[in-house]
């Protein structure tokens, strides 16, 4: 498959762009692969990039039941930071970050990632001293990490509601700024591709339905395009891993699906350079303005449990005040879309990427509302799990046995309720 070049834009241009090859193969399933990977998400994608890359595997499957991109891959908001502080997550989102860094150039696909700065708003000197805590530690295990006054916001971000009677006032923030935002389906794109290229099958529209087990290991699964043997399988399935679990006969997991919207304004002259988030009194909004000029926000969960990917219209009015209260200059605009995905929330809002009590089975999930930031370490490391049947220094705790153990990861400090996590 030929790179991706300058060249091969300015040649193919010439041509009237007729001549593009296939971006991946579209492959008819082999009865048996060494590795099979549920769920062509991001986090699936790039397990199976990174099993090829970096360990050399080969014959290597990802199966996807409808198309790549159609799960949360494609919903998300888009926000990359690594404003994480406790052990292990602060190793693992560092790393996905300095991987996003170099990402288009591993992948050759252009990933669209722009570091224009993460800034989460403060409301009180009580919250200034919590998240510099937080940003301390960053600094301290060698990320980026600033806290600006209200003088530096106000000259950064202009439009926010500096007013006295503002319905939240603001104080100052802190913000990481190689944090940003990707193009969520070239990610995608970009990983299948680059899979491809190294010999993955990626088998769309084709969902698994069943496993075969022999004692404790999986010896087959079916699927709606035939059954496939499996030396390994790895579950990537983000708010359908409960499903797949119970299929495969494991009973239940310490974790729930709920729904996540997302929003998109009608295009915009440029108004907002960074990713601005907050949290305060109740009130959840995170905005950042697309490429298209588009305003993409997003809030809290819907609060209920469902597989359904359709979200509903109080939460839709909750989202618009909390962003029109932050940005009053938005109060106008109109909105065009909006969508929701399954979350997979854990107790302790942190993921899972570990062994199972079935020895060839391995599962990645637990991501909540932050997996897209965590994609590339995601697959890095699930790849290596599955590779070297061990976890990694750096998510040996993120297994599903740390709650018996004493061990919870919960970075809000909000408690044993999945949907207060994010
Ligand atoms: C509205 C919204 C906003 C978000 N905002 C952010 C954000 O700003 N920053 C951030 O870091 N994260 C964000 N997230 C979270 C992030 O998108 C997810 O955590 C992440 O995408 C999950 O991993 P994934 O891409 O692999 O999941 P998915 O894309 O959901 O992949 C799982 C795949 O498994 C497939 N599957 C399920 N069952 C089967 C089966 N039986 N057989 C075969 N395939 C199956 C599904 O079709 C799906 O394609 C957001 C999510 C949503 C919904």
């Amino acid at each position: 498959m030929a790179r991706y070049s300058a060249w091969s834009v300015f040649k193919n241009g010439l041509t009237g762009n007729r001549q593009w090859a296939r971006a991946w193969r579209d492959p008819e399933p082999q009865q048996h692969y060494d590795v099979v990977i549920v769920g062509g998400g991001l986090h699936g994608l790039a397990t199976a990039y990174y099993l090829a890359k970096n360990h050399r595997q080969s014959r290597i499957a990802v199966v996807e039941k409808g198309w790549l991109g159609g799960g949360n891959a494609g919903r998300n908001t888009t926000i990359v930071r690594s404003n994480y502080m406790l052990p292990g997550n602060r190793e693992f989102y560092e790393h996905s970050l300095k991987l996003w860094e170099n990402l288009s150039h591993d992948l050759n696909y252009n990933v669209m990632f722009s570091q224009r700065s993460h800034v989460t708003l403060m409301h009180d000197p009580g919250e200034m001293d919590v998240y510099a805590r937080r940003y301390n530690i960053m600094r301290l295990t060698g990320s980026d990490s600033e806290l600006w006054d209200l003088a530096t916001l106000k000259k950064e971000i202009p439009h926010l509601d500096y007013s006295a009677d503002a319905r939240f006032p603001l104080y100052g923030a802190a913000v990481q700024r190689r944090g940003g935002s990707a193009r969520h389906d070239a990610v995608a794109w970009g990983y299948a591709r680059a899979a491809d290229r190294l010999g993955v099958d990626i088998l769309q529209n084709c969902e698994v339905t069943g496993f075969t087990r022999q004692d404790s290991r999986i010896v087959s699964l079916q699927t709606t395009r035939g059954t496939l043997e499996a030396g390994k399988v790895g579950f990537a399935v983000a708010g359908n891993t409960s499903r797949l679990w119970s299929m495969a006969g494991m009973g239940r997991l310490p974790i729930e699906s709920h729904k996540l919207q997302a929003f998109v304004s009608e295009p915009l002259k440029p108004l907002i350079n960074h990713v601005v988030s907050f949290a305060v009194g109740g009130a959840l909004c995170y905005v950042s303005q697309s490429d298209k000029g588009g305003m993409v926000f997003g809030g809290d969960l819907d609060w209920y449990k469902s597989y359904a990917q359709r979200g509903n219209l109080p939460q839709v009015y909750d989202v618009a005040e909390a962003v029109t209260s932050m940005f009053p200059c938005l109060s106008r605009v109109k909105l065009l879309r909006h969508w929701a995905g399954v979350m997979d929330m854990s107790m302790d809002g942190s993921h899972f990427i570990c062994k199972t009590p079935l020895s060839n089975l391995y599962l990645n999930a637990g991501w909540n509302y932050g997996g897209f930031k965590a994609s590339p370490a995601s697959g890095w490391y699930f790849a290596d799990l599955i590779a070297n049947d061990r976890p990694h220094s750096v998510i040996e705790n993120h297994d599903l046995d740390r709650f018996r153990r004493g061990i919870i990861i919960d970075e809000r400090g909000a408690g044993p309720d999945p949907k207060l996590h994010g």
